[in-house]
């Protein structure tokens, strides 16, 4: 049995990380702060005798009092909506946080995954994105509070593994969606299937015609999981590259959820990014990982436990 810190472990994609690694067998301490986590991502491990909540805040200096093998590292807001209500938080996340993470990996000698995000390419000038680019990113922009302190968490991540020959990885994720994000967390997908479900209007911003390429959670955790076992501590893609339009999303969300919603058209923020799609060539050869979840498929699971549970 491995005793794992998940920090963020009460959010999106930490309660569904933690979710198979108790599965597994694992002992999981979950930190978090609860600022966009929520109790109810957790309420269903609280009697698992494997599962430990520490409220705390990553950026504050982190003591534990059992070792540890392996850290994930979820602990960050997400959302555009999120990031830009609390810029500082999100800012000092991505560097104390960061930093007293990666002190407690190399005092425990363990591993720790930095889960990065495909917003390090800012809007991108090269498509799709592989690692090797280099990111077209507004430092001063509504978003560089999110994009540079991920930004600024790789180079982290970087030096210790160069001067401490502290165990990294670097997982680099794109627009990832499934149950459990919060029905008001701003992003499209959640904003959407509440709307649809709701007979309200669908807010496209700008003509739509801006694109993403969406995964389902449940890839999203095999992929992370596949490159904690790797051994490879250069940063990895992990997103599925079925790019679609904003504009199709709506339409889909509306036949899907068989709603009589009208598609509205609102400004479209400053800095939102042109275009989006992972190159996935290196998590293939390096992780032998793929997504097996089509996103239709993934929107009606969605779309199904928002029906049940908000
Ligand atoms: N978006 C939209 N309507 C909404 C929320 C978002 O059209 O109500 C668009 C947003 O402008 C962006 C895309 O959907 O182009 C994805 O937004 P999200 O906030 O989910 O994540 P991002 O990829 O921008 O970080």
């Amino acid at each position: 049995m491995k005793t794992i810190l998940v920090s963020g472990g009460a959010g999106f994609i930490g309660s569904h990380l933690t979710e198979k690694l108790l599965d597994e067998g694992n002992r999981v301490i979950c930190m978090d702060n609860l600022v966009t986590g929520t109790e109810k991502n957790i309420q269903d491990f609280m009697d698992n005798k494997n599962y430990e909540f520490i409220k705390h805040d990553i950026s504050q200096p982190i003591d534990l009092n059992e070792k540890v093998s392996e850290i994930y590292n979820l602990a960050s807001p997400a959302s555009p909506i999120d990031y830009q209500v609390i810029p500082i938080e999100t800012l000092l996340a991505g560097s104390y946080g960061i930093k007293n993470l990666l002190d407690l990996t190399w005092k425990n000698k363990a591993r720790i995954l930095q889960s990065s995000t495909s917003e390090v390419y800012g809007d991108p000038l090269e498509h799709p994105q592989k690692e090797s680019y280099w990111g077209n990113v507004n430092p001063i922009g509504l978003r560089s509070c999110y994009d540079e302190s991920k930004r600024f968490a790789e180079a982290m991540m970087m030096a210790y593994h160069r001067v401490h020959d502290v165990d990294i990885r670097i997982v680099r994720i794109f627009n990832t969606f499934g149950p459990k994000m919060r029905p008001n967390d701003g992003r499209v997908i959640p904003t959407f299937v509440k709307q649809a479900l709701g007979d309200k209007p669908i807010t496209v911003f700008g003509e739509g015609d801006q694109t993403r390429s969406f995964c389902y959670v449940d890839d999203n955790v095999r992929g992370l999981m596949a490159l904690m076992a790797s051994n490879y501590t250069n940063p990895v893609n992990i997103g599925n590259p079925a790019e679609i339009t904003i504009l199709e999303l709506a339409e889909k969300m509306v036949e899907l959820c068989g709603s009589k919603s009208e598609i509205v058209h609102n400004p479209l923020p400053k800095d939102d990014p042109t275009r989006r799609k992972p190159d996935i060539s290196l998590a293939k050869q390096q992780l032998g990982w793929e997504p097996k979840v089509d996103w239709v498929d993934g929107l009606k699971k969605t779309i199904d436990w928002f029906k049940e549970n908000t």
